[in-house]
Parts: structure tokens; sequence; C-alpha cells
């Protein structure tokens, strides 16, 4: 390995992963890192990961590249939030938005709707997006304008904050959905144009020095590949990291049991079906089914778990949902590997993507881990001492991000008021992450807030956890008893806004339909 600062990065495997940071460390470092990626012809990659967080903006915004350049390429959409169908009960359905909460009187509104709210929708009453979403509105005005003043770009924004830096001071009203070969294809593109290598051959070894790091890969075909820093993006197998390194993986399937899903692409005219602007998570007998509106196809899948559902059941379930246009569509089953590696960085390997860590796919964070994982790995970038400290606080940013939605997830499945089947009932008194039951134990009396949900950042503010509180219904939940002393005026008022603001957006806003069209013609 050579004495001076690592500047050689050799990054195994060519999926979102590898791509996305590629790409990332190309923007950030630009000619000063040699940046070479190897990506098998054969081995295909997991050809699913389409719905996106909000802070994926700061992604293409550190790349330079506007909606214009990629939206188009990648067939995307906008994502205004997750709609949640069928966790309360058959015919139930509720959003979580990419919005802010407002308050009143020094409380957060869903307190005061939970006290006396104007109607049964915590979600159309104290947020604008679920009016939106119901009546498939852009994001965005035919002048290419945001929605309104309130979501103004930039507004108390800076740039060059990493994600966690950003949270609680802006909340972007979407994010994306796209194809995620054209987005990986795209990435390349970009990448290989500011010089990145790209070597399309499988690694067969990975040869170790005598302290234990990687000195090289060897591939079937291109022999040696030396580099300073080796970066993981291999998927599931972990090649690097797990396989060579030894790393172990800790597993999260005692307290999340989905590991299993089909999925499937099916052709869609857009134009006639209209696009709703979110991600759809449909609750099943043995788990739940995604549904992700791109132009010209939806992505849809069901995940759920083995102990409770067989893969011909679950495909013929997931066929029925997606109706007569799936019929000729391959399907594709897929095992997932729940948990994180016990330390995503070990020596001079760090593994980015599936090989770092993974949750099921219910929030749509398997992409933010990805990018919250580059942006901690620019940050922390290894000087000629690879000094242990940068690795060491690495590896507890990209532990918590994932502990963190873990958690989060689990309040999903726990809190869900359905309970119809074995696999829902059980839901109810599987084993919980450490310190869970105690917060749902406060929440009960006091709404989630900064200080009592999970302590490091994850990405999750405090008022998602309302939202799936709110909406899954199955946890009794009591607002604030301050409030039988208070005011109410201040909160009237901001219901009353928030609902002539929905209708105004409502009537003004272009479909979401019609302003990709434009934005694509
Ligand atoms: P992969 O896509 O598996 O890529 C692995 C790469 O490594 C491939 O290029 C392969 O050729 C290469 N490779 C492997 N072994 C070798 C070798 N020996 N030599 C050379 N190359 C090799 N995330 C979201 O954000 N939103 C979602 O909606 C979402 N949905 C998901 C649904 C499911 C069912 C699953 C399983 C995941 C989902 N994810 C989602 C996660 C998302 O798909 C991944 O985070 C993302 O695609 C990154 O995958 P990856 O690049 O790490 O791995």
């Amino acid at each position: 390995m050579s004495a001076k600062n690592p500047d050689r990065v050799v990054i195994v495997g060519g999926g979102t992963a590898g791509w996305m940071t590629a790409s990332y460390l190309k923007a950030a470092f630009g000619d000063r890192l040699s940046v070479t990626l190897v990506e098998s012809g054969k081995i295909g990659t997991i050809g699913v990961g389409e719905a996106t967080f909000s802070d994926i903006r700061h992604f293409f915004e550190f790349l330079d590249l506007k909606e214009e350049d990629w939206m188009p390429a990648c067939n995307a959409t906008y994502k205004l939030a997750v709609r949640f169908e069928d966790w309360r009960g058959p015919g139930h359905h509720f959003y979580h938005p990419f919005e802010q909460l407002r308050s009143a009187g020094g409380f957060p509104l869903t307190d005061w709707w939970l006290r006396n709210g104007p109607s049964e929708r915590f979600d159309k009453d104290c947020f604008v997006m679920a009016s939106l979403c119901d009546n498939g509105r852009s994001p965005r005005r035919l002048d290419g304008s945001l929605l309104d003043q309130d979501f103004a770009e930039g507004a108390g924004d800076p740039a060059g904050l990493t994600m966690s830096e950003h949270q609680g001071k802006t909340q972007f009203p979407y994010a994306y959905h796209f194809e995620a070969a054209l987005l990986a294809e795209y990435l390349a593109g970009y990448s290989i144009d500011r010089g990145v290598r790209r070597i399309v051959d499988e690694v067969r070894h990975v040869r170790l020095d005598e302290r234990g790091w990687i000195d090289h890969v060897v591939t079937k075909e291109h022999g040696q590949i030396h580099g300073d820093l080796f970066v993981d993006c291999t998927g599931f197998r972990g090649v690097l990291l797990n396989q060579a390194l030894d790393v172990p993986f800790v597993s999260y399937q005692d307290t999340l049991p989905n590991d299993s899903a089909v999925a499937l692409q099916v052709p869609l005219d857009t134009e006639k079906a209209g696009l709703r602007p979110c991600t759809t998570a449909t609750a099943q007998k043995a788990g739940w089914i995604w549904t992700i509106p791109l132009i010209g196809r939806i992505g849809t899948g069901y995940v759920y778990a083995k102990d409770y559902c067989e893969q011909e059941e679950a495909e013929r379930t997931l066929r029925e949902f997606a109706g007569p246009g799936a019929a000729e569509v391959e399907a594709n089953h897929i095992r997932m590997r729940i948990g994180r590696s016990e330390q995503s960085w070990k020596n001079n390997c760090v593994a980015v993507g599936l090989s770092s860590g993974f949750v099921e796919p219910l929030e749509s964070t398997g992409i933010f881990f990805i990018h919250h994982a580059i942006e901690q790995l620019v940050k922390h970038f290894p000087a000629a001492d690879w000094h242990p400290r940068l690795r060491e606080r690495y590896n507890s940013a990209v532990a918590n991000v994932m502990d963190g939605v873990r958690e989060f997830l689990v309040v999903h499945y726990k809190g869900a008021a359905r309970d119809d089947t074995r696999y829902w009932k059980d839901t109810k008194t599987r084993a919980m992450p450490d310190a869970l039951a105690e917060r749902i134990e406060r929440w009960q009396v006091q709404l989630p807030d900064s200080e009592n949900v999970f302590p490091y950042y994850h990405g999750l503010p405090p008022y998602s956890y309302m939202c799936v509180l709110l909406g899954t219904g199955g946890i009794p939940l009591r607002p604030s008893s301050a409030l039988n002393l208070s005011d109410e005026t201040a909160a009237r008022k901001e219901f009353a806004a928030i609902r002539d603001k929905a209708k105004f957006l409502v009537d003004t806003l272009p479909s979401q339909y019609e302003y990709l069209a434009e934005l694509r013609a």
C-alpha cells in the first residue's frame, strides 16, 4: 500500500451503491482521487430500489445535476409521501408526508388534533400533502417553481451541509421514484466522463497483506487491481467486508421478520392511469406490497416473511394485486439479508449499500443509507495515518442510522391495529429493540418529540413517528393534558389555514402527469 495519502480508490460492484459512490467521490475530490470501479457482467444487480427519501435532493445538488438533466433519463417521478393502506384495517389509508408539522400555542398540531381534530383524518387536517397525493398533484408549477413559498428552495437551507446537519432546519417537500438500472447507468456516464475507470469483470479473490488489510483484488480477466481504499458495493454477498475480512453480520430478524420479496415491473399507460405522487405500501396477510409509479410502468413487490408465506403464494398474491397487466411479466424473487455489518469500515475496506446493511424497504431507506454512508466517508476520509478515530466515528454514525431506522420500522408493526392473521397477531408480541418499549410507553402520554425518540441521527424526525402512530391506530395515544387548560383559538386557525391552502394548491397545481410531460418534452 502507498505511504502517501490514500488516493487510489477501488470500488467493487456497479449497482446503485457502486455508481452513487463513484460519482459522489468524483464530485467531492475530482482528479485528486483516482477511482476504479469493477462490476461483474454476470452477477446481476438487485434490480429494485426505486423510491427515496427527500434528502436525496442533496445528492443530486452535490453532483450539480438538475431535475431536467436526470429525471427524464431515469423515468423518474415525484414522491410527496408514503401512503399506507390497510394497516389499521381494510379500506383505511393514511399518509406519511414530506412536510414539517406545524404547531399552535406551543404544542404540535397533532396534539391539538388528538384533543379535538376537525375530522377523522389527522393527515389531511395537519398536512397539505395528503390532499395533493389524493388528487395526483405535482409539487411544481408549469413554470418550474415550487408549489408554495412555505416550501421555497434554499430558505434556511445553507449549502454544503451533510444530511444530518440539515435535519430539523427544513423539510424539502418531495423525494423521487426512479428506475434503479437507469439511474445506475446515468451515474456511470457521469462518473466515466469525470475520469472513473470502469472494468467489467468478476473479482475472484481478495488478497490481504500481512496486517490483514486489502492489498489487491484479483479479477478473472483483468488480473490484479491494486488500490489504497477498497469500497465493497457487492450487495448482499459482501465479498470484501464480510467474506474476505470476516466482519460478522448482526441480524435484525428477531425484530423485523420479513426476509423475502417478489417484484414485478408492470407496464402502464401513464397518461391514461395518471401518476399518484407517492409510494404506496398496502398491508397483506403476511407482509405488505409496494407500488411505485414511474413513467411507463409501475414497480411493485410483495415483502413477506417466509415463515408465514410460501414463495408461490407470495407471487400469486402479488399477481392478483397487480392485475392483468402483469400476466406476461417475469417475477424477481429476492432473499433479503436484514441487519447490518458489525462494522461497515474495517482496515482499508468500507462497505456501502446492501453489503453494509439493509432493513426492509417499508420507508425506502436503502438509498438513503447509501447517501448517508458516502457523505460520512467524505467527511471522515482517511489521511496517510489512517487514524482509527475516523473509522470509529464513521462506524458509529452508520450503525446509528440503521439501528434507528430499525426502531422506526418496528413501530409500524407494533402500532398496526390490524390483527386478522397469525402474521399480524405476532407483530404485537414480537421482541423489540432495547428501549423501544419504554419509548412507546412515554409516547402514550406525550407524543414523540426530539427528546424521546431514538437519540442519534437516523433521518426520521419526530413528526414521522407521530404520523405512523396516529395512522396505524393500534397504540392508544392521548393529547397533552396541558391542552385542557389552553386556549385553542390558534390551533383552530392553523387547521383552517391548512384546509384553505390544501384547497388552493389542489385547484392551482398541475397534475404530476402534466408537469412531467412538460419536463420531458
Ligand atoms: P446490488 O444492486 O446487488 O449490486 C451489487 C453489484 O456488485 C452488482 O453490480 C454485481 O455485479 C457486483 N458484484 C457482486 N459480486 C461481485 C464480484 N465478485 N465481482 C465483481 N462484481 C460483483 N432502497 C430504497 O432506497 N428504496 C426502495 O424502494 C428499495 N426497495 C427495495 C426492495 C427490495 C426487495 C430490496 C431487497 C431492496 C430495496 N432497496 C430499496 C434497497 C436498494 O435496492 C439497494 O440499497 C440498492 O439497490 C443498492 O444495492 P447495491 O448496489 O448495494 O447492491
